[in-house]
């Protein structure tokens, strides 16, 4: 999986912003996976969504944050993956550099991959290659299972629905109901 920081190195001057250089990586790290969201008060204040997956974090902009309703959808863009070094950062990006402004941490914890097709369960890897991720939560704000579907690629974005699910079987059945025209929550 080497190469997949390219784009977050590319885009960043370890010299003038406080964000974690990647280390070195495949040590294997042990225990549960974790996931985090992050709050970022950028020059459009939104929410970073992070799970790790493999040795990196899969990322995602949501501009509103994730949601606790049942059934609840919010858009969530595909970014570039973050090290692993990133799931504990906070800090102040400086004005000039790339995503300018305050990032501190919203919640933060382990989550479990339960996405299954046909009774077998999923790798995370496949999982999110092939666009629809089921996962549990287990933070301090957020507890239960969210649901990840890809909804639309173009040139350089993918965009998602970050869908809040009552637990697994809804999961799919929401992503189901849902898939063409996805469209996230009003309000
Ligand atoms: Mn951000």
């Amino acid at each position: 999986m080497s190469g997949r920081l390219d784009q977050y190195v590319a885009r960043r001057d370890f010299d003038r912003t406080p964000e974690p250089k990647p280390g070195p990586r495949g040590s294997g790290r042990k225990g549960n996976p974790r996931f985090v969201v992050q709050e970022h008060d950028a020059r459009r204040h939104h929410f970073d969504f992070r799970l790790e997956i493999g040795d990196v974090l899969a990322s995602w902009v949501v501009p509103r944050g994730p949601a606790s309703e049942s059934g609840d959808r919010r858009l969530a863009l595909r970014m570039e993956d973050h090290p692993l070094e990133y799931v504990d950062f906070e800090g102040e990006i400086p004005e000039g550099e790339y995503g300018a402004g305050k990032v501190k941490t919203w919640d933060i914890g382990a989550f479990e991959n339960i996405t299954t097709a046909g009774n077998q369960s999923v790798p995370a890897t496949s999982a999110l290659d092939e666009g629809y991720l089921v996962v549990r939560l287990k933070g301090k704000k957020l507890h239960g299972c969210y649901a990840l579907q890809r909804t639309e690629v173009s040139d350089n974005e993918e965009r998602w629905l970050l869908i809040r699910t009552r637990d697994e079987g809804d999961s799919k059945a929401i992503a189901a109901r849902h898939a063409g025209g996805l469209r996230e929550d009003a309000g």
